[in-house]
């Protein structure tokens, strides 16, 4: 019996995370933590009985405290709470399935309680990785990439010496509008954009599949995970996401994850490595997939690449307003005050207005974060 404590419980990752546990029956839930869906939260909590919840907002946990007045479970709010789930004595592995920077001080604390981190929440690396990573080592707690490209470059790397990598093959499915033009760009409305081809997930990391932004947190996100420069990780589309991603290694020789697109893969093995389980769900067919096709990403349309490996590049602080500023424009376009190609202009200027600072702290990281969301908030 493992015991797990899941960060944005009623998210894609975070529900997805509890079918895993509902599935295989060994994972004791103790704590979950989730922003404002209290309905589904409370249903959670009579099915999965944690010992403590966390909800981020004062008035949203009294409400869940009369909703579930009936159960012996305590209700924690805000930061404090969060870091309190996040470090309860019984937990030993802390799902991060959280979206955005919220995740990088529970994430911190539970290092410091030595959990062991399974982590989706990629913001957490790309803006703090320079202080999670050592964190880990000095504690001795690992980090379990849940994501998928990472998990598939995980698994490729199982009983393989480090040292002989020679790149990383991050694969990209090029979103729905893989082949399009800047120009027919322009005009494309939220909901094409969250028509992701291959995978289901949460809004946010939808929009940045089709930016191509998720695949530059990914190339930050693998950096830190790795510990490999830059220049050794390359990105290559495969438009059927058959290949999750792959590992080139000195002597030529690429060894590769294969699967259907099934995000709980990715969790269940974060869950049990080095184990693998019986996971129900459909097979890869080759007679039916006839082909797997490679395309090299499009820089020049999708400018949310070689942001991202500038800001990775600089480093320091970048990194951190690549990000900010990320969420903010995809928060504008979802709410349609921007167009699509808007994002890309918001993080530039952005990128450009901010001068880095090398190693930050927490403090400084999350007072970058605030200017890049306040410059946002003067222009645009
Ligand atoms: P989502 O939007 O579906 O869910 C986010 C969860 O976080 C929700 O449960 C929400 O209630 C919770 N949350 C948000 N703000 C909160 C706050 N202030 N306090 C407490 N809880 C809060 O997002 P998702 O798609 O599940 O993604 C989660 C993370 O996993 C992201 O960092 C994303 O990049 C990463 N990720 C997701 C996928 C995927 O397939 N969805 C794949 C790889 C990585
Ligand atoms: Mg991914």
């Amino acid at each position: 019996m493992k015991t797990i404590a899941v960060l944005g419980s009623t998210g894609s990752i975070g529900t997805q995370t509890l079918e895993v546990a509902r599935a295989n029956g060994d994972l004791k839930i103790a704590a979950l933590a989730a922003g404002r869906n209290i309905k589904m939260l409370e249903n959670q909590i009579r099915e999965f009985h944690p010992s403590a919840v966390a909800v981020w907002e004062e008035e949203a946990a009294a409400q869940l405290r009369t909703a579930v007045a009936d159960l012996d479970v305590k209700v924690v709010a805000g930061m404090d709470g969060l870091i309190e789930i996040s470090t309860l004595p019984e937990v030993e592995i802390l799902v991060t399935a959280i979206v955005g920077m919220i995740g990088i001080r529970p994430t911190i604390e539970a290092i410091k309680a030595g959990k062991d981190i399974a982590l989706a929440n990629k913001e957490t690396l790309v803006t703090a990785g320079h202080i999670i990573m050592p964190l880990a080592k000095e504690c001795n707690v690992r980090i379990l990439p849940v994501d998928s490209e990472h998990s598939a470059i995980f698994q490729s790397l199982n009983g393989e010496n480090r040292e002989r990598v020679a790149k990383l093959l991050i694969t990209a499915s090029g979103g729905p509008f893989r082949g399009r033009t800047r120009e027919q760009l322009k005009n494309v409305k939220v909901e094409d954009a969250l028509k992701h081809p291959n995978w289901s997930m949460g809004q946010k990391i939808t929009i940045d599949s089709a930016t191509l932004v998720n695949k530059g947190l990914e190339v930050m996100e693998a950096k830190w995970l790795f510990g490999i420069d830059l220049d050794r990780i390359q990105v290559v589309v495969q438009p059927q996401s058959v290949i999750h991603s792959m590992v080139e290694f000195v002597d030529g020789a690429i060894i590769a994850e294969l699967g259907t697109p099934d995000m709980k893969l990715p969790i269940q093995y974060a869950l049990y490595y080095p184990d693998r389980r019986f996971l129900a769900g459909e097979r890869l067919d080759f007679g039916k997939l006839a082909r797997i096709t490679f395309e090299e990403p499009d820089t020049d349309v999708f400018s949310g690449l070689p942001l991202a490996y500038r800001a990775a590049g600089e480093g320091g602080s970048m990194p951190t307003v690549f990000n900010a500023a990320n969420e903010k424009a995809v928060s504008k376009f979802l709410h349609r005050q921007i167009n699509f190609l808007d994002i890309y202009e918001i993080i530039t200027e952005c990128m450009d207005a901010h001068k880095t600072i090398q190693n930050p702290g927490v403090e400084e990281i999350l007072d970058a974060e605030a200017a890049t969301y306040e410059l946002i908030e003067s222009r645009w």
